[in-house]
């Protein structure tokens, strides 16, 4: 789709469509920004999660910060394109690696925000020495080297050469900056809820209850009826590697009771349908049972992955294409269920 263009004020600005509603683009050199209402903006585009920026009276808070310090390197110079405010804030919904790993490059004059479970979990995990890091990018970006490598000496065509070459340089860049990486845990945490009063903006930091993972926080802008979910809620499937599936049913009833008219979600395209959110706690469920019934059956959670049939929830959710779920969420169903078993808390 060509897109019509309108140059204001040195920033390029282009209409563009999410879901059905119209939102003002501002384009910097590596995150698009959607404005979606004053003073709020969904940023995409960047390496890992999708972001928020917040700009207040004095100054700037941000939802996340992406997979690397090089990205956030590059959201914080594209973001001078919405605004000089400095940032001061940064809230991370959640401790994965997409969301966190850019932490390192704030200085010590900014907050880093999260539920106290972010800290312990960066703190004391190893994150990247488990996952979702290890087969997301710790294993897969060398692996992507390797194959492309080989595809090289192998291509006798000169322009495919070129082409792999190219995607060559860039995976070479992205496990160089995956090397940058010093895992920073939040230096401000809180237990159930946290309020900023930016004027007359209120920043809600809310801890709903354990789902996606033991800590997530949703922002809740109560004036511009908008929620930052981070992955409690995409608009597509999370990661459920680390998740507490009846808890997550659980919380996203409480996320469905807050009132809000947006959803912006870390991954995939802010939504307004609450259906959504039923229609994922319904996946949830399934999931968790159709799995339950495989191990009740001794299969392993290999085998339970590559045949568990959720393929009734494509209609909302479309990179389901056929039986089968993630494996690493399949293997915390597993585990998950021990831990029931033997009544303890996890960590
Ligand atoms: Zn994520």
């Amino acid at each position: 789709m060509r897109l019509p263009t309108i140059a204001l004020a040195g920033a390029i600005l282009l209409a563009t469509v999410v879901g059905a509603q119209t939102y003002p683009v501002t384009q910097g050199k590596t995150y698009k920004f959607e404005k979606i209402a004053d003073g709020v903006y969904y940023a995409t585009g960047g390496f890992g999660s999708n972001n928020v920026v917040i700009v207040n009276d004095q100054d700037v808070l941000v939802v996340d910060d992406g997979t690397t310090p090089a990205a956030a390197r590059a959201f914080l110079d594209d973001i001078k394109k919405i605004t000089d405010k400095p940032v001061r804030y940064v809230v991370n919904t959640h401790f994965h690696y997409d969301h966190t790993d850019g932490n390192s490059v704030f200085g010590p004059e900014v907050q880093i925000i999260a539920h106290d479970y972010v800290r312990t979990a960066i703190a004391t995990f190893d994150v990247l020495n488990r996952e979702p890091f290890i087969t997301s990018q710790k294993t897969a970006v060398p692996a992507r080297i390797d194959t492309l490598t080989k595809q090289i000496a192998a291509e006798k065509d000169t322009q495919k050469k070129a082409a792999l070459q190219k995607d060559l340089a860039a995976a070479q860049t992205t496990l160089n900056q995956l090397k940058e990486i010093k895992p920073t845990p939040p230096n401000v945490t809180y237990s159930s809820k946290m309020i900023l009063h930016k004027g007359a903006r209120e920043i809600q930091l809310l801890f709903l209850g354990r789902g996606h993972t033991g800590g997530d926080t949703v922002v809740f802008l109560p004036r511009d009826r908008i929620v930052c979910t981070g992955d409690l809620m995409e608009s597509r499937l999370a990661y459920m590697g680390d998740a507490f599936f009846d808890e997550w049913v659980t919380t996203l009833g409480a996320l469905k009771n807050l009132d809000f008219a947006l959803v912006l979600p870390g991954h995939g395209a802010p939504f307004g349908d609450k259906g959504l959110i039923t229609a994922f706690q319904g996946y949830l469920t399934d999931i968790t049972k159709k799995v339950a019934d495989l191990r009740a059956q001794g299969v392993t959670a290999e085998e339970a992955a590559r045949r568990v049939d959720l393929t009734s929830h494509a209609k909302d959710f479309p990179q389901i294409t056929g039986p089968g779920a993630d494996v690493r969420g399949v293997r915390r169903i597993y585990a998950w269920m021990d831990e029931r078993a033997a009544g303890s808390r996890n960590k």
